[in-house]
C-alpha cells in the first residue's frame, strides 16, 4: 500500500522511497515512499480547503468528540499490530509498546471528553445591557505536526488528538527513522471517518519535507517535537509567516536522591529513569545528584542492578531493553562516553556494547554509569539521549537544588526524601515542566506535559494541551446600534 496520506487518498508520492531498519538486527522492516515538494504542495492545499470550505470547521463538537471515541476503540481493537510495529520500528520492548497503545487511547479519549464538555465560549460584562461581549474559541487553521523517533506512536496522538478536537486540519510528518506507526494511526483516522483533506501525512527527511512545511504561506501553526537545534531552525523558519509555534524538546534532567530516602523505591526509580528504553527518553532521569553520605552506596546498589538488565529482541517477552534506535545514534552514544573518559569521568559499568553474539547485528549499548563527574563536562551538560547514567554528590539541600538547576534544559527532574516538608521546597524550586518526588516518570493525560528554559515553550496534554490548537477571539454584539458621534457631523 502507498504510504502518503493526501486528500483522502494513499498515495505513493514523487520523493521515491527509503527503508524502515529494524534496529535489533539492521534488516528492512518496510520500504515506505518519500514525498516531494509537489506532494508537500498537495498535502497543504488539501488541507487548507479542507479548513477554508470543507465541512470540519462547522462540525459540531459532540460529532468530533465521537470521532475521536471511534479511534480509541479502534487503538483498542488493533492494539497488538500497532504494538508489534512500534517494537519492530523503535527496537522498544513489546511490554512498553502495548502500554503506548494504551496510553495513546486514553489520549483521544480524554480529548474527546474535554473538547465536549468545554463551554462554547465566555460572556464578558460590557456594563451596557444592550452589548453582549463573549469570547468564543476558535481552530487556528492547517497545523503541520512533526514528531521524533523515540515515541512516535504516542507524541503523534498528544498532537493530533487535540488538534482535531479543536477543529483543525493536519499536514503529519512523523521521523524518518520510526514512520510505520503514524501511518497506522491515519489509516485508523480515515477509517473513523474523518473527512478528505482534514488529516494528511508525508513521510520524508526534516530538510526535505518538514522544512518547507514550517515556512509555507498556508499553515498556521507547527507542533514539533524533537531536539533543540531542529526546534530553533524551526522558530526560524516560521518567522516569516508569523505561524503560532509549539515546541517540546530535548531535556537533561535532574534525580536528587536526599539520604532520608526510601532507598530500594530510590535505587529502582533511578535506574527505570535512565535506563528505560535505552535512554531514549526526553524526560530520561540522566543526571542522578545524590547526598554525599549516600553516594557510595546508591552506586554500588545501583550497578549491581545495571548489570542484571537484559537487552535482546523487543519482541522477546522476557527481555528488558531494546537496542539504540539507529546506528547513527549508537555512535553518538559511544562518542559521548569517549568524551566523558577523557574528561575525566570514572566509569562504573557498562561503557561498550555487549558481548552477546546475538546481539552483534543490533545497536546495542550496555547499561552504562559513571561517577567523579564536574557539571561542565559534556557527558553532563548535554543530552545523550542513550543509557548514561552520571552521578554527581551534593552536602546540602541548597547545593543539590543549584545542581538540579544548573542546566539550559528545564524538562522534568525527580526528588527522592522521606520530608515531605523538603519535597515541596525542593519540588518548588525546581526549574523544570514536571517534577516527580518519590517517583519517576509518569504523567497523565490531564495533566500538563512540557518544558521551561530551552526544554520549549509549548505545552502538550491537559486543557492547556487543546488551547495550543484553538484561537480566543472576542465578539462584541451591539443589538442596539445608535450614532456614536465621536466626529462632528456636519
Ligand atoms: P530531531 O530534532 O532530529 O527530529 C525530529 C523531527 O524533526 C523529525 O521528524 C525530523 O525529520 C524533523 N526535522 C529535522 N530537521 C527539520 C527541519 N529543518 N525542519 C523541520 N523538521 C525537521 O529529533 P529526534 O532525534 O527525532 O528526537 C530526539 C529529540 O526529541 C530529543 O532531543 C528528545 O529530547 C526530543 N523529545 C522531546 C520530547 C518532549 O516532550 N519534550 C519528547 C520526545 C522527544
Amino acid at each position: 500500500m502507498p504510504s502518503l496520506y493526501i486528500d483522502g487518498a494513499w498515495t505513493a508520492g514523487s520523493g521515491g522511497v527509503a527503508d524502515v531498519v529494524n534496529p535489533f538486527d539492521g534488516s528492512v522492516v518496510e520500504t515506505v515512499d518519500q514525498a516531494g515538494p509537489d506532494d508537500v504542495e498537495r498535502a497543504v492545499a488539501a488541507a487548507r480547503a479542507a479548513f477554508d470550505t470543507g465541512p470540519w470547521r462547522t462540525t459540531t463538537v459532540a460529532e468530533r468528540s465521537a470521532l475521536l471515541h471511534r479511534v480509541a476503540d479502534l487503538l483498542q481493537r488493533d492494539k497488538e499490530r500497532i504494538a508489534h510495529t512500534e517494537t519492530l520500528d523503535t527496537g522498544k520492548t513489546l511490554r512498553e509498546s502495548r502500554i503506548d497503545v494504551d496510553d495513546v487511547t486514553a489520549v483521544f479519549r480524554y480529548y474527546a471528553d474535554l473538547v465536549a464538555a468545554q463551554s462554547a465560549g465566555r460572556l464578558v460584562d460590557t456594563g451596557q445591557p444592550a452589548v453582549v461581549s463573549r469570547v468564543v474559541h476558535e481552530p487556528v487553521g492547517v497545523c503541520v505536526l512533526i514528531t521524533p523517533w523515540n515515541y512516535p506512536l504516542l507524541q503523534l496522538s498528544w498532537k493530533v488528538a487535540p488538534a482535531l478536537a479543536a477543529g483543525n486540519t493536519c499536514v503529519i510528518k512523523p521521523s524518518e527513522v520510526t514512520p510505520l506507526t503514524s501511518v497506522q494511526l491515519v489509516e485508523l483516522l480515515a477509517e473513523a471517518g474523518t473527512p478528505p483533506g482534514v488529516v494528511n501525512i508525508l513521510l520524508g527527511t526534516g530538510p526535505a519535507v518538514g522544512a518547507p512545511l514550517t515556512s509555507h504561506d498556508d499553515v498556521d501553526m507547527v507542533s514539533f517535537t524533537g531536539g533543540l537545534a531542529t526546534g530553533q531552525a524551526i522558530i526560524r523558519a516560521s518567522a516569516a509567516t508569523v505561524k503560532r509555534v509549539a515546541v517540546e524538546l530535548g531535556g537533561k534532567n535532574p534525580n536528587l536522591v536526599f539520604a532520608d530516602a526510601d532507598l530500594e523505591a530510590a535505587v529502582d526509580g533511578a535506574l527505570t529513569a535512565v535506563f528505560l528504553h535505552s535512554g531514549q527518553v526526553c524526560s530520561a532521569g540522566a543526571r542522578l545528584i545524590v547526598e554525599s553520605s549516600l553516594h557510595d552506596e546508591f552506586v554500588a546498589e545501583l550497578a549491581r542492578r545495571a548489570e542484571l538488565i537484559r537487552p535482546g529482541n523487543g519482541l522477546t517477552e522476557d527481555v528488558e531493553v531494546g537496542p539504540l534506535v539507529s546506528a547513527a545514534h549508537l555512535a553518538k552514544i559511544e562518542g559521548f562516553v569517549e568524551s566523558a573518559t577523557a574528561e575525566g569521568a570514572t566509569l562504573v559499568t557498562g561503557g561498550r556494547r555487549p558481548d552477546d553474539p546475538e546481539l552483534a547485528g543490533g545497536f546495542f549499548y550496555l547499561p552504562t554509569i559513571f561517577t567523579d563527574v564536574r557539571r561542565d563536562m559534556r557527558v553532563v551538560r548535554e543530552e545523550t539521549f542513550g543509557p548514561i547514567l552520571t552521578v554527581e554528590r551534593f552536602e546540602t539541600e541548597a547545593e543539590a537544588i543549584e545542581l538540579g538547576n544548573d542546566t539550559e534544559y528545564g524538562l522534568s527532574g525527580g526528588v527522592w526524601t522521606s520530608d515531605a516538608g523538603r519535597a515541596e521546597r525542593v519540588s518548588a524550586a525546581l526549574r523544570h515542566g514536571t517534577v516527580w518526588v518519590n517517583d519517576f516518570g509518569p504523567y497523565l493525560p490531564g495533566a500538563e506535559w512540557g518544558g521551561f528554559k530551552r526544554s520549549g515553550n509549548g505545552r502538550e496534554l491537559g486543557p492547556t494541551g487543546l488551547a495550543e490548537y484553538q484561537e480566543h477571539k472576542h465578539i462584541w454584539h451591539n443589538t442596539a446600534p445608535s450614532p456614536m458621534r465621536w466626529f462632528r457631523e456636519e
